[in-house]
């Protein structure tokens, strides 16, 4: 016993001075990086017409933008407009034609004559485009025969320029109409409100007219084209539309999307602006590329977002659809006047879906998510990068789109609330809409709008959320002196400071918990570190560090496991009592530990937080924690279910566990609780894992769920036995979310004898049909760490038209690259959790023979 527990400690101690893998954060910027400003403002864009057809067969669109524009200041004989890959045959002037040339991506007309600035100019430009991006067209093929013909639009960041002419950038807005012309029966859905649907002689087609007369940016205006069923509702004489497939039942339509009038009563009282445009519709598309994107008046929604009522919890589309219609005030009426001030539209859609939800679900259910945003952003900024949320240096606008942007974003206002109070902060959001709505925005109009509607000075608090990184590391001891009564916080920041990350200030709230009664304290810390006395009756029971969560913190306070047990009941906090969980979890020796989250799993009433718990019991292997798990299979909430099924694959080699997680996938209901069974069986390294894994790599499920899980266990065994039914996974055909984990898994296991197919078959991949399926290919042949994929990658990295691609072409290159250097450590860190992991087994085994016998536990 005793020599085995000594290789154990050996193996943690190695780990433990070994660099974190991947060595520090990377920069975000690499070397294709640029500093971004705002173009200057030549012409001053005034209204836009576009009069266009579309063929989904011929993947074409084509037809006439006709744009009013006048001269910012200063006179001009020459019109820039952007325009990419588009087939210019024509610009007239009224009845004049106009010499034109492409040049750059840009569209130069010549006026012939120095126009001066107030005068309006009316250019008529006959175009076609067979579009590589903004316009994207779905439909079946052989892969995928029963696929619906679809066509829409994204224009967000940059790629309205792709379908139309325009001047594509956020600080200039316009209106606009649309006359969209298309076969019948398919539906054109444009912005604003329809005028007219007009069937030329014949009947074949129809031409859907809209009018949008609020001036907004070109990256807004839209198209959605399908057969599509209506439903129909309003809202203080607002018609809300909810566009789906033709055949969709309507209670599956209504379970996403039935929530939107309330929503929209919500905001619009919130922000103190009614919704303000005259309709609101929500199209679905099949294989869009985002989850919904805001488009003015009428959000682009996932089709995938559609689901049945067997998992509602764990696929609502309430967080969705409350993001996309918040956006409609905070982008679309107040827009960010270049992306590097893009929080202004992400960072506000996010709180405001969390607010929504703060309102319909309750307290619990928003600091949970508030908690969950957090943990995205911490993961971003310790795994990836770190950056100030306003960021001007970047190689794509599409590349800011992070957990910086959005979870972040959110957290800054949550701060800002926090400070304000709930009315103050009300107060001046409303007056930030009221001053600059139809207009562009930066992070200081916000601030001003604070200040003049609080009287309060904000400089410190936007310099260091927006302008620098990080976020406050905070380590606690506290003391209580029973003869003066008080007790003593010192209060230190332990992050590393630096040009970009700061010493925080922080406003603050501190609640001691006694007997006798709960007293809070604000305190404001503003050094690295401090101490605070606070006179107390009595001893505290329980310290609330940040009580209300109002911080973006990460928090260590040594407490012990009878204080940790009591915040676990006792925490109003949602997330206090997480992280008491958390805690609990790291007391593999206090035999105390494992029965309070045990007892809690079992007691405590918000689903998030037993889900946290069950989490949490994963890092105790004890019996009694997994006794708990297994106990958590009759929870009410799949969620948790899914959680404690999850943590029971920590349990390796252990019968019990094997087997509740086999009964867990054999008469679970829920394809969730079922995906993560699957997943668990392999991790527990259960015997006669890979053929479960098999089965469930061919099992139908809600968004494939299952199958995902299937390929990430066979990743996790690294059994190559599992290529086969993996390559097959990812053949063109199967299932987009099944393909595109079974590419992420391959990468994973392209060693050995199977390295070279494997690869072979990514680098074909790298020409497929479908995005994902590509950028999957990308991703795992930066796994797989091999040099002769460099130059293809090379090749994605340059010719993807979509900026995420090609970021993750250039970090695939740089992981091969730096590779070279890091496989020796590489190799001796893998020896290690090798060795690390036998020794765990063998540690476990003891343990059970000995608690067996009877002995007490090492
Ligand atoms: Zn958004």
């Amino acid at each position: 016993v005793i020599p085995l527990r000594a290789a154990a400690l050996l193996a943690v101690i190695a780990i433990g001075i070994l660099p974190v893998p991947g060595g520090p954060r990377k920069p975000f910027s690499d070397a294709t990086a640029a500093h971004h400003e705002p173009p200057d403002r030549a012409i001053d864009a005034i209204h836009l017409h576009l009069d266009l057809s579309f063929d989904a067969s011929r993947k074409w669109v084509g037809g006439e933008a006709t744009l009013t524009l006048t001269p910012f200041a200063a006179p001009l004989d020459t019109v820039a407009l952007d325009a990419e890959d588009l087939r210019i045959r024509e610009v007239r002037e009224g009845a004049s034609r106009r010499e034109f040339r492409v040049a750059g991506g840009r569209l130069l007309v010549d006026l012939g004559r120095a126009v001066p600035p107030g005068e309006e100019i009316v250019l008529a430009v006959s175009y076609e485009a067979n579009p590589r991006r903004g316009l994207y067209f779905v439909g079946p093929d052989r892969g995928y025969p029963a696929k619906p013909v679809m066509v829409y639009s994204q224009g967000q960041t940059d790629q309205s320029r792709a379908w139309f002419p325009c001047v594509d950038s956020p600080n200039e807005r316009m209106t606009w109409e649309q006359s969209y012309t298309v076969p019948v029966p398919f539906t054109a859905v444009g912005n604003g409100r329809l005028v007219e649907v007009k069937s030329p002689p014949g009947g074949r087609s129809r031409t859907f007219r809209w009018m949008q007369e609020i001036p907004a940016p070109a990256y807004l205006v839209s198209v959605a084209i399908a057969e599509y069923d209506v439903i129909r509702e309003e809202h203080r004489g607002v018609p809300i539309e909810y566009y789906v497939p033709r055949g969709t039942p309507k209670e599956t339509a209504l379970r996403s999307f039935g929530l939107t009038p309330d929503m929209m009563e919500f905001f619009s009282s919130w922000i103190g602006v009614a919704y303000p445009y005259p309709r609101y519709a929500q199209t679905t598309i099949v294989d869009f590329l985002h989850g919904g994107m805001e488009n003015l008046g009428a959000t682009t929604q996932t089709y995938d977002t559609l689901h049945p009522a067997e998992v509602d919890r764990e696929a609502s589309s309430v967080g969705l659809v409350a993001h996309e219609l918040a956006h409609q005030w905070w982008g679309d009426l107040l827009t960010c006047r270049d992306w590097a001030h893009a929080w202004l539209n992400e960072g506000f859609a996010t709180y405001f879906e969390n607010l929504y939800k703060e309102r319909r679900l309750g307290a619990d259910e928003f600091q949970y998510e508030m908690f969950r945003d957090a943990e995205a952003y911490f993961e971003e900024d310790e795994k990836e990068y770190r950056r100030p949320i306003v960021q001007e240096v970047f190689t794509h606008p599409d590349d800011l789109f992070d957990s910086h942007l959005y979870p972040k974003g959110g957290w800054t206002l949550h701060m800002l609330r926090g400070i304000l109070g709930d009315d103050l902060f009300r107060e001046s959001l409303q007056a930030y809409a009221q001053t600059h709505r139809a207009g562009s925005v930066v992070t200081e109009d916000l601030r001003k709008s604070v200040e003049e509607t609080t009287g309060r000075s904000l400089e410190w608090f936007f310099r260091q959320w927006y302008l620098r990184g990080g976020h406050p590391e905070i380590r606690i001891t506290q003391d209580w002196d029973a003869a003066s009564r008080l007790v003593r916080l010192r209060v230190e920041q332990t992050q590393a400071t630096d040009a970009l990350t700061p010493v925080f200030r922080a406003p603050v709230r501190i609640a001691f918990h006694g007997d006798a009664g709960v007293w809070e304290f604000p305190v404001e810390l503003a050094d690295a570190a401090e101490e605070f006395a606070f006179p107390l009756p009595e001893a505290p029971r329980m310290t609330r560090f940040d009580a209300g969560y109002h911080l973006l913190k990460k928090l260590e306070f040594p407490r012990t496991a009878a204080e940790l047990t009591v915040q676990l009941r006792e925490d109003p906090d949602v997330p206090g009592r997480i992280w008491a969980a958390e805690q609990l979890a790291t007391r593999v020796r206090d035999g105390g530990a494992a029965s309070a989250l045990a007892v809690a799993l079992s007691k405590e009433p918000f689903w998030g937080v037993r889900a946290e718990i069950a989490r949490s019991l994963r890092k105790l292997r004890l019996a009694e924690s997994r006794d708990a798990l297994i106990a958590a299979r009759g929870d009410s909430d799949t969620r948790v279910r899914a959680a404690a099924i999850a943590s029971l694959g920590s349990f390796r080699e252990d019968p019990k566990a094997a087997d509740a997680i086999r009964r867990a996938w054999r008469e679970e209901k829920n394809d969730y609780v079922r995906a993560a069974a699957a997943k668990a069986f392999a991790s527990a390294r259960a015997s006669g894992a890979l053929s479960l894994l098999r089965e469930a790599l061919a099992t139908p499920s809600h968004r494939d769920v299952i199958a995902v899980a299937a390929s990430e266990g066979m990743e996790d065994l690294g059994d190559p036995a599992a290529v086969p039914a993996l390559r097959d996974a990812a053949r063109y055909g199967r299932p987009r979310r099944q393909r595109e984990a079974a590419i992420r898994a391959l990468g994973k296991l392209a060693k050995g004898d199977a390295k070279r197919p494997i690869l072979d078959l990514l680098l074909d991949l790298l020409h497929d049909p479908w995005i994902f399926a590509r950028d999957a290919a990308i991703q795992a042949l930066g796994d797989a760490r091999d040099d002769t994929a460099v130059p293809a990658l090379a090749d994605a990295a340059r010719g993807e038209t979509d900026a995420r691609l090609r970021r993750h072409a250039r970090q695939a290159i740089e992981a091969i690259r730096s590779a070279g250097s890091a496989t020796e450590l590489e190799e001796l860190r893998r020896r290690i959790e090798q060795m690390e992991d036998s020794t765990r087994g063998l540690r476990e085994r003891i343990e059970r023979l000995e608690r067996e016998k009877g002995s007490p536990p090492p």
